[in-house]
């Protein structure tokens, strides 16, 4: 898919704010910091849209960004950070639940994971959730430029290792890399090959 066009429409604390759901959506995820918004930023090619490094627990928003006038990108809050209040905790849980649970037009929630690390308890709990709801989700495992690609293959059999004590299938999986821009061509291929319209 070739990406003529990429704009941020608006950010939304409440899920009655979302814009009208007339487009397919495909949400992204993950623990704060894992990448999430550089990976949405190298398949637009735009470095500046999805804001990066912002400070985790901030005030916790849904992003939508417009794709090409036909379909929305849309930045889910982080998960997983710990030094936010459990009232926070919660609230997000609610939002985000609301949001999974109940949008009609969302196609596929890309959950992000850091391709350095073994298996995370509130990943594979994440992951889990999503199975027990039956909401299409792939894995996007972020930043393999940082170690060999050995490492990021063990770190990848070890999670879907953990996953198969739970899914029959293991959803599909995508190797990224921001900053070698690896991964864009098939995420992109995959949307466009999911996107009905
Ligand atoms: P977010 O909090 O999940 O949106 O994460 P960010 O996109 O802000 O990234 C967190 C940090 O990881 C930043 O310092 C990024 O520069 C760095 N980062 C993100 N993706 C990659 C990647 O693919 N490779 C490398 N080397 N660093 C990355």
């Amino acid at each position: 898919m070739i990406i003529k066009s990429a704009t941020f429409i608006c950010s939304n604390t409440k899920i009655s704010a979302l814009p009208v759901a007339n487009m397919p959506e495909y949400a992204f995820i993950g623990r704060s910091n894992v990448g999430k918004s550089s990976l949405i930023n190298m398949l637009v090619n735009q470095h500046g849209l999805a804001k990066t490094s912002q400070k985790p627990g901030k005030t916790q928003l849904i992003n939508h960004f417009l794709v090409n006038e036909k379909w929305y990108i849309v930045d889910l809050p982080g998960y997983g950070y710990a030094k936010v209040s459990k009232n926070s905790r919660e609230s997000w849980e609610k939002f985000i639940r609301n949001y999974i649970t109940k949008r009609e037009s969302l196609q596929c929630v890309f959950v992000l994971i850091d391709s350095r690390l073994p298996p995370q308890k509130i990943d594979i709990e994440f992951c889990c959730w999503m199975g027990e709801i039956q909401i299409p989700f792939v894995l996007a495992f972020t930043k393999a430029d940082k170690q060999s690609v050995t490492k990021t293959n063990q770190n990848i059999a070890l999670f879907k290792k953990e996953l198969s004590g739970w899914f029959e299938e293991i959803p599909p999986i995508f190797s990224t890399s921001a900053e070698k821009l690896v991964g864009r061509d098939e995420i992109l291929n995959f949307i466009e090959q999911t996107n009905l319209d």
